[in-house]
């Protein structure tokens, strides 16, 4: 039987608390489970010793096989070219890219580093399925060492459009990585079309008529697969979440006032910013809100080694301070910003007792939180979403309250239409989203890469 090989920055062993136990992690698990497998990553350890360091355990019919990065290799791969280069330049903030080669060497030689760790591990019948914006050399890597399996692999973050990705001075390098894959997955239309742009432009290749890529002398499957969430847990998990302590200490708190909520982690795409801005707006123009409304800013903190994030951290500090400082009354604080992490169970009551959803990032591949907090409604009282036109989610979810998120004046008066808005439009507009949402679960997302993974064009051309 085939077997299926996962690599990813992270692995989810079992047990390890600092691996977010998310849907994700589930919907591998299970595809590793059935079809038996490896899972392949960075331990999230840093040593002195990267060489002999590979550790292995397994459970039932999956290994979960791991590295440990030396200082070096973190600060250039990790902080450096993957969250300082590609993930600004891939959420269009030109701005924020760093371009040090330097970095750039660290992340060729970690992806190295990779396939020659990963290359003993392989059969020949193994898929293997490589995951986001940290590895895309590592299937040319893998080729080059004569690797013929299938090798796909899909991109979490959006592809950007060719005029800021060609920024990016390793640009070609990147994108002919991408195409040493057998299947490469987008998000959105959005991202395959910034993706062909790039092929048919630039890289003087073409788009055939079934859908196929060929470019830098080889052919490749280039796809849109949504990522979805795990549906029916969660709405499990909302419907138990009622009797949680964490959620009868939120209605203690809030019972009688109208609770909006942000769950992020603490990022620059995010939008935190201005989605503040506008709260506060909205405060301003409509004073009758006041006392009736709160806001409630879940923002675990991310990558706190890299200095943006400790600039954003800085600035969200000082927004939530000022809003609160101009309209906080003795007895009512309009914004809760809270810095810590939740479970998933928590936060699906959370989600559940807020009366509005506001998911307002500058750019996001697809924002799983925008669909969980659809998931997680009560049929009969569904809140409302406020959704980025910008975060991929907005291509399935356009039920939500669509805004522009640069656009403050036009989020606050989204806000109060999300307020207002009467029961029958909120279930009208749930059920749509709900839909979609089924259609594209986490699961569907699984399978259908994974399908096209096995159809793919065999092409043992070098790469
Ligand atoms: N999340 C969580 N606890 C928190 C904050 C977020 O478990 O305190 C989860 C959230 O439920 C979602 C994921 O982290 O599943 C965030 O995914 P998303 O696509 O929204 O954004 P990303 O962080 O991947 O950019």
């Amino acid at each position: 039987m085939k077997r299926l090989v996962v690599v990813s920055n992270r692995v989810a062993v079992p047990d390890d608390s600092k691996v977010r136990a998310g849907g994700l992690a589930v919907a591998l698990e299970e595809a590793l489970q059935q079809a038996g497998g490896v899972w392949f990553g960075w331990s999230g350890r840093i040593a002195p010793q990267t060489a002999d360091s590979l550790a292995l355990i397994e459970q039932g019919q999956v290994t979960y096989a791991t590295v440990n990065l030396s200082r070096r290799d973190h600060a250039e791969y990790y902080n450096g070219f993957a969250n300082r280069t590609l993930w600004p330049i891939f959420h269009y903030r030109i701005d924020l890219t760093d371009f040090n080669r330097q970095n750039y060497a660290g992340y060729l030689r970690v992806n190295t580093l990779f396939a020659e760790k990963l290359l003993p591990l392989l059969r020949d019948e193994d898929d293997i399925w490589v995951h986001d914006y940290h590895l895309i050399p590592l299937g040319e890597e893998l080729r080059r060492r004569g690797v013929r399996q299938r090798i796909g692999f899909f991109l979490h973050t959006p592809f950007p459009a060719m005029e800021i990705l060609l920024v990016l001075p390793s640009h070609e390098r990147i994108v002919r990585s991408l195409c040493a894959y057998d299947v490469v997955g987008f998000q959105t239309r959005n991202d395959l079309r910034a993706f062909h742009d790039y092929i048919t432009v630039e890289a003087g290749g073409e788009v055939l008529s079934n859908g196929l890529v060929h470019a830098f002398g080889r052919t490749l499957r280039a796809e849109v697969f949504p990522i979805g969430v795990d549906v029916e847990p969660l709405q499990r998990a909302a419907r138990a979440s009622v009797r949680l302590q964490t959620y009868r200490r939120l209605r203690e708190n809030f019972g009688g006032k109208c609770l909006m909520i942000g769950v992020d982690r603490l990022d620059y795409s995010k939008g935190l910013r201005e989605r503040m801005h506008a709260f506060g707006r909205l405060l301003d123009r409509y004073p009758g809100y006041r006392r009736r409304i709160c806001f409630m800013q879940i923002a675990p903190p991310s990558r706190s080694d890299v200095p943006e994030y400790l600039q954003i951290r800085r600035e969200l500090e000082t927004e939530a301070g000022h809003i609160n400082g101009t309209f906080a009354e003795f007895d009512w604080i309009p914004i809760h910003y809270l810095n810590s992490s939740f479970q998933r169970a928590t936060l699906a009551g959370f989600y559940r007792y807020s009366k509005v959803g506001v998911v307002t990032p500058l750019r996001d591949g697809m924002n799983l939180v925008a669909k969980e907090y659809v998931a997680t409604q009560d049929p009969a009282e569904p809140g409302a979403l406020v959704l980025s036109r910008f975060a991929g989610a907005a291509r399935e979810l356009d039920a939500a309250l669509l805004v522009n998120p640069y656009d403050i004046d036009g989020m606050a008066e989204t806000m109060a239409r999300a307020i207002e808005m009467p029961v029958a439009e909120r279930k009208e507009r749930w059920e749509d989203m709900m839909a979609k949402i089924r259609a594209s679960s986490i699961d569907v997302w699984r399978e259908n890469f994974l399908h096209a993974l096995r159809e793919a064009p065999f092409s043992t051309e070098a790469a």
